[in-house]
């Protein structure tokens, strides 16, 4: 974490984006020292939550957190939110409701008892959310997180700076569509129960609409394209009530193809909007691609990424290995040292964005100017 930092004005909205290569976190101060954290990773030197490394470096108390959103339950995504939960005593925990569904629980239930997650995380968080929340709602059997659905409203102040946070994702299909996929993921496993069902979160992901004064901002989660449109982007973007005024976008799901469209451009942002995103590099899958950096940039040329990433070769002397390797394109993720923040400030009454890149971030120019050319040249 970088040093010397220094805290928002009140009268500001800030984003903080937060990506190491494999991880995503978003910190927003919404004015007036109201706070809310979306997602979570780990700093990697200090080991602990970015979201709270963050706030110890501005000086601010935890206790300020009004929400913890998971906005879905990827292990990019929700590394360390218990944690930070844990330490914002006054938040609000929220999440979508099929996250909280009996066939949810029913599949982490099965393969739990042999957790083999690397990075053991997902489920542990999830139970340890669920104990903290159950310590919290002393007075009822049902201690819920706060369910984000397509419209609801998550937090709202009215005065002195009108502020408000809220869910745009996912739609009742989408919440219906995942609860099936999940019982039809608990029918399947029964007679194989070492192998770790795939539960796509990204299908029930909340996407956000922020507004603190005039400044607005729409954070994009991990929500993709889907073919129905009661599911995914085309659902937010058929019901969007409000204007298609959000001046800044957190990109959806890493840049990638499948999370893009035309529609989120023209309906929920303005024209070149302020653009920030994570990269996602693991398992020989990167994010963005060259041809996804350049389709974002068309749209707009004020674009950000926390952290360069990108694929690297493995290189042996051994002629025979080297040649082995080659055929199966074995390929890792160089990750660069150092952490990338990208902070975007903006006086809630004000008419200009502050950009600030902390760490490894830089523009997406420049990432591809330094990482694409040569492939294309290669090409
Ligand atoms: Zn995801
Ligand atoms: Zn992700």
């Amino acid at each position: 974490m970088e040093t010397g930092l220094a805290p928002p004005d009140t009268d500001s909205l800030e984003i903080s984006l937060f990506g190491p290569g494999y991880g995503e976190c978003i910190v927003i101060h919404l004015g007036l020292n109201d706070w809310i954290v979306v997602d979570s990773c780990i700093e990697p030197i200090s080991r602990e939550p970015v979201a709270l490394a963050y706030f110890k470096t501005i000086g601010v108390n935890a206790f300020r957190i009004r929400l913890v959103v998971a906005t879905h339950w990827d292990d990019d995504h929700i590394s360390g939110i218990s944690d930070v939960l844990r330490q914002a005593t006054k938040a609000q925990f929220v999440c979508s409701s099929a996250m909280t569904s009996g066939e949810f629980r029913a599949v982490l239930s099965q393969w739990k008892p042999k957790s083999i997650i690397p990075g053991g995380s997902g489920i542990d968080e999830f139970d340890r959310v669920t104990d903290i929340l159950a310590d919290r709602a002393v007075d009822t059997k049902y201690p819920t997180p706060r369910l984000a659905h397509a419209q609801s409203m998550l937090w709202e102040r009215q005065e002195p700076i009108p502020a408000e946070v809220r869910a745009l994702s996912p739609s009742d299909a989408a919440d219906m569509s995942a609860i099936a996929e999940l019982a039809g993921i608990r029918k399947s496993d029964r007679r194989q129960r070492r192998r770790l069902p795939y539960i796509d979160g990204n299908h029930t992901s909340v996407v956000m609409s922020i507004r603190a004064g005039t400044a607005s901002a729409l954070l994009g989660a991990d929500l993709e394209i889907r073919a129905d449109r009661s599911l995914g982007w085309y659902a937010v973007t058929d019901h969007a009530t409000n204007k298609a005024d959000h001046e800044a976008y957190k990109i959806a799901h890493h840049g990638s193809a499948n999370a893009d469209n035309s529609e989120i451009w023209d309906q929920l942002l303005v024209n070149n909007p302020l653009t920030a995103l994570t990269p996602f590099c693991r398992a020989g899958v990167l994010l963005p691609t060259c041809d996804d950096s350049d389709r974002i940039l068309g749209r707009s040329t004020r674009s950000y990424l926390t952290a360069p990433a990108t694929k690297k070769r493995y290189r042996t002397r051994d002629y025979v290995v080297q040649k082995t390797i080659d055929e199966i394109t074995l390929q890792t993720c160089a990750i660069p040292n150092g952490f990338g923040h990208i902070r975007l400030r903006k006086k809630v009454n004000g008419s200009n964005w502050e950009v600030s890149c902390i760490g490894s971030a830089l523009p997406l120019e420049r990432f591809v100017r330094q990482h694409c050319r040569r492939q294309k040249a290669k090409k």
